[in-house]
């Protein structure tokens, strides 16, 4: 059975998206059976790959409306070696749609019942707000993967996800944080070894000992819709994805 997993946190800009499709990649690389959800009506995850979301013929916005069909009919095999339920900009109305559906925070855990059987590693990037989108991420998922943008104020927001993390389990009780990263660190600056220290001595084993550096080539691979393992392979960014991908499997296995 898969591990699935959604990154969450109520902030855009911390590197949710870069680190689903960077650490999926790096997992895909490294034999694993991967599989991308992208619930981010802003399709940045989809567009990372490749794909464009505005010339789809299904997505997640159809297995929303019709979880019972599975994931199947809606999933991509990308040249990367994983696969995507890509995103369409459409999603965004289907918030309104579902607005008055009973169970419409369980759709997408409904929709993946089927498939997840069929991965080593689901991971799913939520949109940075906490609406139905990330409520159907948090209810599909056994582990939240936190990632923490270190900067001045990144402690400050995790309140908010754990106080969101109790709510999401009364739906589905074994939810849990499986792992903190942390990202953007920058070695230049005091500021960001002292955050990062700060993260380490509050969350202890949780937090990964890999560290995202900021790099800019993690910033250049989404316009060249590739992953960082193969648009820049010997960059720092792909080395710590590859690191994190290492570290996930000595966690969970393969
Ligand atoms: P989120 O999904 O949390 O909103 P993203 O992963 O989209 O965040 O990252 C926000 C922006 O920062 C994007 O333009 C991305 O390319 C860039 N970025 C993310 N991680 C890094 C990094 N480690 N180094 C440099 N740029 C990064
Ligand atoms: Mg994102």
């Amino acid at each position: 059975m898969g591990h699935v997993f959604a990154l969450a946190m109520q902030k855009g800009g911390v590197g949710k998206t870069t680190t689903t499709l960077s650490v999926g990649a790096a997992l895909a690389e490294r034999g694993r059976r991967v599989l991308l959800i992208d619930i981010d009506p802003q399709a940045n995850l989809t567009q990372g790959l490749g794909v464009d979301p505005t010339a789809l013929e299904y997505s997640v916005y159809e297995v929303l409306l019709n979880p019972e069909r599975g994931l199947d009919f809606a999933m991509l095999h990308t040249e990367a070696g994983l696969d995507l339920v890509p995103a369409a900009l459409e999603l965004a109305g289907a918030e309104l749609e579902l607005a008055g559906k009973v169970g419409r925070e369980l759709l997408l855990r409904k929709a993946l019942r089927a498939a997840r059987s069929q991965y080593d590693y689901v991971l799913i990037d939520p949109p940075p707000s906490l609406g139905l989108f990330s409520l159907n991420a948090l209810a599909a998922a056994d582990q939240v993967l936190v990632p923490l943008q270190l900067h001045a104020y990144a402690l400050r927001a995790m309140p908010q996800l754990e106080a969101t993390i109790a709510l999401v389990q009364e739906i589905n009780p074994g939810l849990a944080i499986g792992g903190v990263l942390c990202t953007l660190a920058d070695r230049r600056t005091g500021l960001s070894q002292q955050i990062e220290r700060e993260v380490r001595e509050r969350y202890g084993a949780l937090v990964f000992e890999t560290s995202i550096p900021v790099n800019v080539k993690l910033a250049e691979a989404p316009s060249h819709g590739r992953p960082i393992s193969s648009y820049a392979p010997g960059s720092s960014g792909a080395h710590a994805y590859a690191a994190l991908a290492q570290e996930l499997e000595h966690r969970y296995g393969h």
